[in-house]
């Protein structure tokens, strides 16, 4: 049976460091600060940006939430952003997705300051990133790199099967993984054979959103696997992107969902807001 990847105690214990990162901040007159701008109402979005709000607090991070209605206009928006782009008391700025219809997310996303952009979906950070080069990562793949590497998984010369080509996901955990030098098969709804790619993989990361499409049986003997996949199947459960049981009989270490990436999100939103404070320190010298 595979050993589990426990994500809860890996953000659990990296949440520890960052308090302790905030108090040696504190020490010089720093608290690091985030802005969260939610526009509309949607359910799903409420209850993340209370998460990421709670989670700061837990770890000592001011966070500063604007709530914007549903018809707030885009040049309302960019204009908030404008402001906490110039605001000293914040380092960085998360502007929760989606945005409403008449909103343009790109041009919203490129109006953030590349230096307080936490989320790491600016342009100009994803160049970086495919350069070798980061600024700020994108949190859910860079939480995934965290637990392969608090698993103690070296990604040298391994190969490694991404389902799934978003722009949050699939496309910069694919770049990620190139920089610690595994060779890297990005699959997508176009794919041919998706089965004999999976089973290629020496390490499986999944994200494709779709309830257990990934059969056990496709997994290679001691492949490592990691859902990033969330699916609400009926009213209460969640399950991931691969069938966990069947899986867990051949990987040799697999996520379970929920438990595995999930807590990874939030966690390393912190740490690139801790990271945007101490920019800021050094280059204000
Ligand atoms: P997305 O934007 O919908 O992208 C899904 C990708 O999977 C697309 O590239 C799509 O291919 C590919 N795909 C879908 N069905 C496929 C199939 N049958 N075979 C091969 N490829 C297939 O999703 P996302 O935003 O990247 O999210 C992916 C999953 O991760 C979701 O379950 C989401 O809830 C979860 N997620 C979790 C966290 C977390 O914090 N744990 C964060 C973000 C996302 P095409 O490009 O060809 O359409």
């Amino acid at each position: 049976m595979a050993t589990i990847i426990d994500g809860k105690a890996i953000a659990a214990k990296i949440r520890g460091e960052l308090a302790e990162e905030v108090k040696k901040l504190a020490a010089k007159g720093i608290q690091p600060g985030l802005a969260v701008v939610l526009v509309g109402e949607d359910p799903a979005s409420k209850v993340y940006v209370r998460m990421k709000e709670k989670a700061c607090q837990d770890v000592g991070i001011f966070s500063d939430e604007y709530k914007l209605h549903a018809e707030t206009s885009e040049a309302d928006l960019l204009a908030l952003i404008g402001r906490l782009n110039n605001d000293p008391r914040i380092h960085g700025i998360l502007v929760q997705l989606p945005l409403p219809g008449n909103i343009n997310t790109e041009k919203v996303l490129e109006t953030v300051s590349p230096t307080k952009d936490v989320d790491g979906f600016h342009p100009y950070n994803v160049g970086r990133l495919v350069i070798g080069k980061p600024l700020f990562r994108p949190c859910t793949p860079y939480g995934v790199m965290v637990m392969l590497k608090e698993a103690g998984i070296d990604l040298t010369g391994k190969e490694v099967v991404v389902v799934g080509r978003s722009n949050i996901v699939g496309k910069p955990v694919a770049f990620m993984c190139l920089q610690e030098h595994a060779t890297v098969t990005l699959c997508h709804t176009r794919t041919r054979d998706l089965p004999a790619r999976v089973g290629q993989a020496d390490v499986l990361i999944a994200a494709a959103g779709k309830p257990e499409m990934i059969k056990g049986e496709w997994i290679k003997e001691g492949a490592v696997v990691i859902d990033v996949g969330v699916n609400r199947v009926g009213d209460k459960k969640l399950v991931g992107d691969v069938e966990f049981e069947a899986a867990s009989k051949r990987a040799s270490a697999i996520t379970p969902v929920p438990g595995g990436v999930g807590p990874m999100t939030i966690t390393m939103l912190l740490f690139n807001t801790v990271e945007a404070a101490k920019n800021r320190l050094k280059s204000e010298g």
